[in-house]
């Protein structure tokens, strides 16, 4: 068992009471796994906003650790500080900060960089919050240059964000030169891993071209070979993705964040071949 290496899991907040019951089911059993903290992601824009929150208050209430993510979207500063002090009220120590995108109605509004977002928490909360921020080793999509993108998540990280956590990416080399570059502008704050298990090749590759991770061509031929979602899918993928987490622990990671999409079992077969629990 590799004692030394930590995880947390991410979610989405869900949109039906089916998924409420499905989302209580999966965190209580991957609460078993011992993660460092979980996540809940924000809708910017405001279309996730009150889903959120309750989401991240439920399960708060039943004593876990939940990182809110937050982004001002077309929000304005008071509506930021007041959701921020209900967080802190509750107990919230970790948040995760980003500029988030905006969607297509309100696609006017000046977005407000995750570097603002984190100066107006520090500014008005102090350090009561951990903070967390995106980073992107395969680039950002709108970045107009590889070095700039990473001169954004230092300036972000000067900011006082804590830590940063990738966007998923299966390709172990983009990480290893982000993390040469991140040395080179003198980053020296963790770069965690953000880790997507492979559950289903249609909705992979659409999320893929938008927000810029790549599939590996070997990787997108191989998982047409199977039916997307059959147990040999699943099971394949697991492999791939377990295999990555392995070249990122030789490359110095000693923390995974995971893209749970709300499902227990890729993510927690994943955990157990890599020796990360002693059972599931
Ligand atoms: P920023 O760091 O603000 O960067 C955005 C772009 O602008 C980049 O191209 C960057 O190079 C550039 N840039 C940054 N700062 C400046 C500046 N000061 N001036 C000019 N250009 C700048 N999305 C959601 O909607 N909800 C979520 O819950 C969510 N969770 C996420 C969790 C993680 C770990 C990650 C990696 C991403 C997540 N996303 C989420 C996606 C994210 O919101 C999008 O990728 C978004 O487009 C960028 O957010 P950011 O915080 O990384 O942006």
């Amino acid at each position: 068992m590799k004692d030394d290496i930590s995880f947390s899991f991410e979610f989405f907040p869900p949109r039906t009471e089916v998924g409420h019951i499905k989302l209580k089911q999966v965190r209580e059993k991957l609460n078993r796994l011992g993660p460092k903290y979980f996540s809940v992601t924000y809708g910017a824009g405001g279309t996730t906003r009150d889903n959120t929150r309750d989401t991240v208050l439920e399960m708060l209430a039943e004593g876990l650790e939940v990182a809110p993510h937050l982004s001002f979207g077309a929000d304005d500063e008071e509506f930021i500080e007041s959701l921020l002090h209900t967080y802190q009220e509750a107990g919230i120590k970790r948040l995760v900060a980003l500029r988030g995108d905006l969607p297509p109605e309100l696609s006017d509004s000046r977005l407000v960089y995750a570097n603002e977002l984190v100066e107006f928490i520090r500014a008005r909360f102090g350090e009561h919050f951990d903070i967390a921020v995106g980073c992107y080793p395969e680039v950002h999509p709108q970045a107009s240059g590889y070095a700039e993108d990473v001169r954004y998540l230092k300036q972000k990280l000067n900011a006082g964000a804590d830590y940063a956590v990738t966007q998923y990416f299966y390709n172990a080399d983009a990480y290893a030169r982000f993390l040469d570059e991140c040395d080179i502008q003198g980053i020296n704050k963790p770069i965690i891993p953000g880790i997507m298990p492979i559950t289903n090749l249609d909705n992979l590759v659409r999320f893929s071209d938008m927000c810029g991770a790549e599939i590996p061509r070997w990787l997108q031929k191989s998982l047409s070979d199977f039916e997307s979602g059959s147990e040999d899918f699943l099971r394949f993928g697991e492999e791939v993705v377990s295999n990555l987490c392995e070249q990122l622990i030789e490359l110095g990671a000693e923390s995974f964040h995971f893209y749970t999409m709300n499902q227990y079992e890729p993510t927690a077969n994943i955990c157990a071949n890599l020796g990360l629990l002693e059972q599931v």
